[in-house]
């Protein structure tokens, strides 16, 4: 048996930071990771070669907690490739290129996106990320869905096809009819502003010199033997006194706190002995993980670069619905990222790799000519089948769960609590947010165990 202050079930950036943070004030912790590595959803992997971010990469200007991380774990950052043109396709599949950031639509929908933008930041600016339950609307604008509510604010289709792609499709990945407009502001708000999600200059600035990973593989070095992989909890018994966990391998920690630190989802699959409350049992089950296929097709050189593009391409009424020049520093090779969201990534998984591989190309190259068929590598970031994750990017309330769970989700039971980025208010869904719910749960837990 292990005896430790503080047992923590996850080494993702949220665990790792908490479990930094507790060494740093004297306390001591085990770690317990189910896979075989750490970083949870970022992982920087090579593949045929060619270094990928499988994960979470990017990094924008207001992400603070993640930029003191990397500054304080001596990792670089660059900046995305955004030279030249972007490119828009239509609702009639009439392919654009375009500069700034506003679609090049009629007229009339791109002002009434702009409109739109205005419109949402000005509900943005009531919500308090780390308290959306209490915005004022709060219980109604939480029973009515994203798509619901574009609706009522604009009859312009073109215009609230494209409004509700930056939340929808680009950053909860589920359908904008399953989830409510509180989550939807809640996610505009923990980066900001509206006008920053719909920035990609600004939610997708800049990525990490030798990958994200790195941020996990580093602040675990630090903890040395007391990070145990291939251990997953099966087993949690708790009482005022304490914890014991129980993991693969025979591992078993006493300890006073435990901090669970895995994707909200896969809190039921750890038994808790005795059971958790109602409460939890009831709040559990309504935070579900979005989904979404993050595509890597690798050539020989960035091709686009040459034709004057800069390889950013959005369009709702593609496949891909967003893509990105995602060439890895330093490399010579040209890669493109694309995002394959919700329904759709439903749809591509029905089909047999060889014809899903085949549309996403063919939806590349309706952005960026026929070269784009031709990759050296392709990869699909499936993390729909990670057991330790399932699904992409993050976990949020159904409609109406915000208001009716958010204020507990991270009670503490007993000697148990609960922190991940799924869970933050800025930063939310993003490792900056899994930094902030680290370094929170660590001050609770301090403030928790005896002096
Ligand atoms: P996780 O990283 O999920 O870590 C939880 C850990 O718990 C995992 O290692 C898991 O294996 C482990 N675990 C689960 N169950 C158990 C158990 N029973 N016992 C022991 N261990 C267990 N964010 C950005 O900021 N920028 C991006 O560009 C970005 N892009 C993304 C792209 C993709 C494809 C994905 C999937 C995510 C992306 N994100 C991005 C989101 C970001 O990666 C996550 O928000 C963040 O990494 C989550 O950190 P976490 O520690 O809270 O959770």
């Amino acid at each position: 048996m292990i005896e430790r202050d503080v047992v923590i079930i996850g080494a993702g950036v949220t665990g790792l930071t908490a479990a930094n943070r507790l060494v740093a004030e004297g306390k001591s912790v085990a770690v317990l990771e189910a896979r075989d590595r750490v970083g949870g959803r970022t992982w920087t992997n090579d593949i045929e070669g060619v270094t990928l971010e499988i994960g979470g990469q990017w990094v924008s200007p207001d992400q603070t907690a993640l930029l003191e991380t990397l500054d304080e774990l001596g990792l670089e950052t660059y900046d995305r490739y955004r030279e030249g043109s972007s490119v828009y396709i239509d609702e009639h599949g009439t392919r654009t290129e375009y500069t700034g950031d506003i679609f090049p639509l009629p007229e009339a929908s791109a002002a009434e996106i702009e409109r739109l933008v205005t419109v949402v930041d000005e509900y943005v600016a009531k919500v308090d990320p780390a308290r959306p339950w209490e915005t004022p609307g709060a219980a109604a604008l939480d029973e009515t869905s994203f798509r619901a509510w574009l609706h009522t604010l604009s009859d312009d289709r073109v215009a609230t096809d494209n409004v509700e792609l930056f939340i929808a499709g680009a950053m909860l990945t589920k359908p904008a009819h399953a989830f409510s407009a509180l989550q939807a502001l809640l996610m505009a708000a923990s980066a900001g502003s509206f006008t920053n999600l719909v920035d990609a200059d600004f939610i997708l600035d800049k990525r990490v010199v030798g990958g994200m990973q790195q941020v996990s593989q580093r602040l675990a070095a630090r903890l040395g033997d007391d990070v145990h992989l291939n251990a997953p909890v099966r087993t949690l018994c708790w009482d005022d006194e304490g914890v014991v966990a129980l993991a693969d391998g025979g591992i078993e920690v006493r300890a006073r706190q435990a901090l669970v630190a895995v994707p909200p989802p896969l809190y039921s699959r750890i038994s808790y002995e005795p059971p958790l409350p109602r409460r939890q049992h009831q709040l559990h089950q309504h935070l579900s993980m979005g989904f979404v296929i993050k595509v890597h097709a690798v050539y020989d050189r960035p091709f686009w670069r040459g034709a004057g593009l800069s390889g950013t391409a959005f369009s709702p009424y593609e496949l891909v619905h967003e893509a990105y020049d995602n060439t890895s520093y330093g490399e010579e090779q040209g890669t493109l990222v694309g995002f394959v969201s919700d329904v759709h990534a439903d749809d591509a998984f029905a089909l047999s790799a060889e014809e899903r591989k085949a549309r996403v190309l063919a939806s590349l190259a309706h952005y960026y000519g026929d070269e784009a068929l031709r990759p050296v590598v392709y990869y699909e970031s499936d993390w729909g089948t990670e057991e330790w994750t399932r699904g992409a990017y993050a976990a949020s309330f159904d409609l109406g769960g915000l208001v009716r769970y958010g204020a507990d989700q991270r009670a503490a039971v007993g000697p148990i609590r609960f922190a991940s980025s799924d869970l933050a208010g800025h930063g939310y869904q993003h490792v900056d947010g899994a930094v902030r719910m680290g370094r929170e749960a660590a001050a609770e837990i301090l403030a928790a165990l005896p002096q």
